[in-house]
């Protein structure tokens, strides 16, 4: 299957909170039309992967050039925005500095930019923080929330991460809430237990017609930077139980329209049997997106 970049993820359910911000036009609305017929379906859950750059790469120049050799790649295998059906979202999370000379190189190939963070505050003497006006007006569309190294080492807890997934969402740009047990929480066999506890906490007030401008990753710890990945099946497993609990806490509209991404050392290798599976919609990758071919092979995924 071919598959290609497009902005205007309108695939997803509540098309209408799409406001791409890249140059590439929105959807039309026949587009738009499409996708609210289709979005209770899994085919009609619109491929998206994510690629968060973490603290690399080391200058503005760095970042130009990876910037830039993934949009080539990506570009030979784009499908005109006009016929986005089929096409993958493709999102790159770089770090604060370089996020707007990014989003001006990646622009022109309907690659979307976003946040690898925000503070829930609006504005004031929270020294080093950013705020979500902040990465919004310079063009950013996600923002990735409770992601595994924040919550590790940077004190981000349930009750912060629901602060900020609500700023996001009242600031008309999307999370992408990344859950996930540890190791130890694994092997105690709380895999279940702690992705619900999360969702219910990360999620909390979010009402239903929100939803649709969220995203959840399922990235189990152990394998985040690790080189080990989730089997695929076990993964699907995991997405299917996410489901079951988005179902409970919305409904099966919500379960069914919602968009989960697995993360945990995606490469070339693994993606290909990872979204073949039915209840993923997309990868978070972390170290292969510093590789511009990696990446674009991630992104071009067969299944
Ligand atoms: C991540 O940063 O969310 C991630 C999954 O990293 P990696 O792909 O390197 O495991």
């Amino acid at each position: 299957m071919k598959l290609s970049i497009a902005l205007a993820a309108t695939f997803a359910a509540g098309a209408s909170a799409f406001a791409p911000s890249t140059g590439r036009p929105a959807a039309t609305s026949s587009n738009a039309a499409a996708s609210s017929a289709t979005a209770l379906s899994a085919e009609g859950r619109q491929p998206i992967m994510a690629g968060n750059w973490k603290m690399n790469p080391a200058t503005e120049d760095d970042a130009l050039k990876l910037a830039t050799d993934f949009s080539k790649l990506l570009g030979e295998e784009a499908c005109a925005v006009s016929d986005f059906e089929g096409c993958t979202e493709v999102i790159l999370f770089p770090p604060f500095p370089f996020i707007s000379k990014v989003k001006d190189a990646v622009d022109e190939a309907g690659i979307t930019v976003g946040a690898q963070g925000i503070f829930f505050e609006d504005k004031g003497a929270y020294t080093g923080s950013v705020a979500a006006s902040m990465v919004k007006s310079v063009g950013c569309e996600y923002i990735l929330c409770g992601h595994s190294e924040r919550r590790a080492l940077m004190g981000d807890d349930d009750v912060n991460i629901n602060k900020k997934v609500k700023k996001v969402l009242e600031s008309g740009m999307k999370p992408i809430l990344c859950i996930g047990e540890t190791k130890e929480e694994f092997d105690l066999d709380i895999t279940k237990d702690i992705c619900a506890m999360q969702l219910s906490k990360d999620l909390f007030g979010v009402t239903k017609e929100q939803m649709a401008d969220v995203v959840i990753a399922y990235e189990p710890v152990w394998a985040i930077g690790t080189g080990l990945v989730c089997g695929a099946n076990e993964a699907n497993k995991m997405h299917r139980f996410i489901r079951e609990k988005l179902a409970g806490m919305y409904d099966e509209e919500v379960a069914k329209a919602t968009r989960i991404q697995y993360g945990g050392s995606v490469t070339p290798e693994s993606v290909d049997a990872l979204m073949s599976m039915p209840e993923i919609d997309g990868c978070l990758v972390g170290g292969a997106s510093l590789e511009a071919v990696k990446f674009a092979r991630i992104c071009n995924f067969e299944s």
